[in-house]
């Protein structure tokens, strides 16, 4: 038995055609197609619909304007909605330098112009010089070999695919033998015993959680096994009585009993950040001359490149992975490999610790995001006219991206509240602008760590914060 109040506005409902009808003799400029403005005006009246039938009582109502003019402006606002991307660009003050669900690596200059450039016609599978057919894979190729002392390389989409292809072509059927201290789960759903399973490959375990010694492996070694795996254990840390085997000897044993040697190395560190206060991390490098088979490595964490999996090693194995059906499903686009030659570039012939975003971010010594600090926090303070508080204080920023769990990095954040918005309100104001600005609640704090704040968008924190 449906109340009479509410049937009455029930009734009140403008019909749709009278919503497009008003629709087009107020925004007369604008040409949207008709099925479109038919189903936005759909839209708002069955909201409209949904809200009579939820109201308590009469007077929740009695504010609504059930006029067919007024669900046009609505219809506007939805299709104003519509035409704003998805996909946004977002002011990161979070102190995470690699922050996954912000997109990883902000990508160098140069970087971005490759995409821009590649975006139209290119050579993707053309060899200019031949004008013949030619393969993704050599643009980044030869800049990996001179890199990483690797003989070959190929690249695919995420390290995740890399692991899942190499795994495929060297071990399907067979047994891949690896340490329990190393069955690590990446997030997002990358576990080895899984990603072992999806390659048709039989994890064999050896060892214990904490310590594998070199003859755990040579025990398990047998007639079915095709490949010894080392993954680098990049979002934890194992400490206390502890031994794992090195690559080098791993690649020892491997070549006595003839069977090659993969190292999924996650992060894929190419210089050394020790002397910047970061952890040792092993170096690409190290791995690919400690002689280790296959190399796998992400394009978008320590490297600071685009989301690319990259598959270095020896000539035979990585010719052979090249091969595999997988790898046409798995294969990178031509924005990703522009991205990422551009990245390497970088390495080879520029300054990666300043042209490389993630590096520069990571080794901006304490005292410089200090000044900065300095200089926003007036800057906020003058702009807000006494509405946003803002000070500086000294904090801890993180390498995320699951790379280097123990490193904490010393900084300076700005910590602002506002005087006339609840935080949790303004936080998410803020989160919803153009550009969106996120950084870390902590009490009733917003904290914005300028490790992660370009120095090029200082000005728009500050207009985020004061309009
Ligand atoms: C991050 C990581 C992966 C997954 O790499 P994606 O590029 O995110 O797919 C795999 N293995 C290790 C050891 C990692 O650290």
């Amino acid at each position: 038995m449906v109340e009479n109040w509410r049937n009455d506005y029930l009734r009140a409902l403008p019909a749709v055609d009278a919503v497009v009808a008003a629709f087009q003799s107020a925004y007369s400029a604008y040409d949207y197609a008709h099925t479109l403005l038919v189903q936005v005006a759909q839209e708002v009246v069955a909201q409209l619909r949904r809200q009579i039938l939820a109201a308590a009582g009469a007077e929740q109502l009695a504010d609504l304007d059930f006029s067919a003019a007024a669900a046009a402006v609505a219809v506007k606002a939805r299709l104003t909605l519509l035409q704003q991307p998805s996909l946004r660009r977002v002011i990161n003050a979070t102190g995470t330098v690699l922050h996954t669900n912000l997109g990883r690596a902000p990508l160098a200059a140069a970087a971005r112009a490759a995409v821009a450039e590649a975006a139209s016609y290119c050579n993707l599978e053309v060899d200019l010089a031949t004008g013949k057919r030619g393969s993704r894979h050599a643009h980044v190729e030869a800049l990996l070999q001179r890199l990483t002392g690797a003989e070959a390389a190929c690249v695919v989409n995420n390290n995740a695919a890399a692991v899942l292809v190499a795994l495929n072509t060297l071990a399907a059927g067979k047994e891949v033998i690896v340490s329990r201290g190393e069955l690590v789960e990446i997030g997002g759903s990358f576990r080895i015993p899984e990603v072992m399973a999806a390659g048709g490959a039989r994890l064999v375990e050896v060892g214990t959680t904490n310590k594998t010694h070199l003859r755990d492996y040579q025990r398990a070694i047998g007639e079915e096994t095709a490949l010894l795996l080392k993954v680098h254990t990049s979002n934890y840390q194992v400490v206390g009585f502890t031994a794992t085997v090195e690559t080098a000897a791993l690649v020892k044993l491997a070549r006595e009993t003839g069977l090659p040697v993969m190292e999924d190395l996650g992060s894929g560190l190419l210089l050394d950040l020790s002397p910047y206060g970061l952890a040792r991390e092993p170096l690409v490098t190290d791995c690919v001359a400690a002689g280790a088979d296959v190399v796998t490595l992400s394009g978008d964490k320590l490297l600071g490149g685009p989301q690319a999996g990259i598959i270095l090693g020896k000539r035979q194995y990585v010719e052979r992975i090249k091969q595999n059906q997988l790898l046409r499903a798995l294969r990178p686009d031509k924005l990703t490999l522009a991205a990422l030659e551009a990245t390497l570039q970088i390495y080879l012939t520029g300054s990666p610790l300043k042209e490389i975003p993630v590096l520069a971010k990571l080794t901006t010594p304490a005292a410089v995001l200090q000044q900065r600090a300095d200089r926003l926090a007036a800057a906020i303070n003058k702009g807000a006219d006494g509405l946003v508080m803002a000070e500086v204080r000294e904090d801890v920023s993180y390498v995320g991206g699951g790379a280097m769990p123990t490193t904490y990095l010393p900084t300076c954040v700005v910590a602002v509240r506002s005087r006339e918005i609840p935080l949790h309100r303004w936080v998410e104001q803020l989160r919803l602008g153009t550009p969106a600005l996120v950084g870390r609640v902590q009490d009733d704090w917003l904290l914005l760590d300028l490790r992660t704040i370009a120095e090029s968008e200082e000005e728009e924190v500050v207009r985020c914060l004061t309009s």
